[in-house]
């Protein structure tokens, strides 16, 4: 049975009455699972992050001051409030994404999701933001690049938000493969398409934003057309999807136009890509605000990602053709 790691702690990570990010979301999903038997997943109480995992990824500086924030309930920004619950709920987030990459790489699942918060994809190196504490899903791919033998990672990011974090910790680094569809223009404000990344990383970040209203046929076109061609040159040993659900039609935030099944759509590429690379594949949440939106797209996710065919193929759309014309500088595409 693919793990499906989660925790209590999650709920005790109150960020205020009104702010979208909120225990309900968890809530949310665990309820619309119970309802459908947790799909055959194991639920699996995810463990803290270790100070070795954390480490990898952030200055001992930053990770004292989420404890030291979270101790006061200070928060560190408009958006990214703490309470006392919070420095547990962040250690278990980053700790069920490094749970994944050790179910998938080390106990040789084919799947596994992380469904805890805080999400992870705007914490930088040193700074929390987004509703973001620690960057779960990079130190998930640091963890398996230094400890479960991988070599090459993609982590494809398909919140409708930019996952800057992601992108600024691997921007210089082949070592991770950053592939991000995002609404565009909007916050945070990074991922234009010609940020491809620096030195060593150039090429290895793939920004592929898309204006507000875009909806399925767009985004299943530049996974197919662009991410997935990339991907087989790149060949990753693992993949990690960073997994939020703010680009459904019906999110509060975002303006993008996916449907439920969407989700679906994009997973079961995911799980065929990786498939035929021998790659396995696991899912983090992040972001997604309208409650039974999110916990229907997470249940389409999990379906999908535990199937098997290569859904049929969609034609190109004409933001493949601008992405392509960039990107051909760096893959064959
Ligand atoms: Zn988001």
């Amino acid at each position: 049975m693919p793990p499906f790691f989660r925790h209590d702690s999650s709920l005790e990570h109150d960020t205020g009455f009104g702010h979208p990010e909120r225990a309900d979301r968890i809530r949310a999903i665990e309820g619309e699972l119970e309802s459908r038997e947790w799909l055959g997943w194991d639920r699996v109480d995810a463990p803290e992050a270790t100070e070795e995992q954390l480490l990898r990824v952030h200055p001992r500086e930053y990770v004292d001051s989420v404890r030291e924030h979270s101790a006061r309930a200070q928060p560190f920004d408009l958006d990214t409030p703490t309470s006392a619950g919070s420095y547990e709920a962040a250690l278990r987030a980053a700790g069920g994404a490094c749970a994944v990459a050790e179910a998938l790489l080390g106990d040789g699942e084919r799947t596994g999701f992380s469904c805890l918060r805080p999400p992870g994809h705007h914490a930088e190196r040193a700074t929390a933001m987004g509703f973001c504490l620690f960057a779960n899903v990079a130190i998930a791919a640091r963890h398996a690049l230094a400890a479960l033998g991988a070599e090459r990672v993609l982590v494809l990011d398909w919140d409708v938000h930019h996952g800057n974090g992601t992108n600024a910790l691997f921007h210089a680094s082949r070592d991770v493969l950053f592939v991000s569809i995002h609404q565009w223009p909007f916050w945070p404000g990074t991922g234009p398409l010609d940020d491809v990344g620096e030195g060593d990383g150039e090429g290895y970040s793939i920004n592929l934003p898309v204006p507000a209203g875009t909806g399925e046929a767009a985004l299943l076109s530049l996974l197919e057309h662009v991410a997935m061609p990339v991907a087989r040159q790149y060949r990753p040993d693992l993949i990690l999807i960073s997994a939020g659900y703010d680009a459904h039609r019906h999110d509060p935030l975002g303006g993008l136009a996916l449907e439920t099944s969407s989700y679906g759509g994009m997973s079961a590429r995911m799980r065929a890509l990786g498939d035929e690379l021998g790659a396995p594949v696991g899912a983090v949440l992040e972001g997604g605000y309208d409650l039974q939106s999110t916990a229907d797209s997470v249940a389409e996710t999990m379906s999908a990602l535990t199937g098997g065919a290569m859904p049929p193929e969609v034609a190109r759309h004409p933001l493949a053709d601008d992405a392509i014309d960039v990107l051909a500088r760096h893959w064959a595409l």
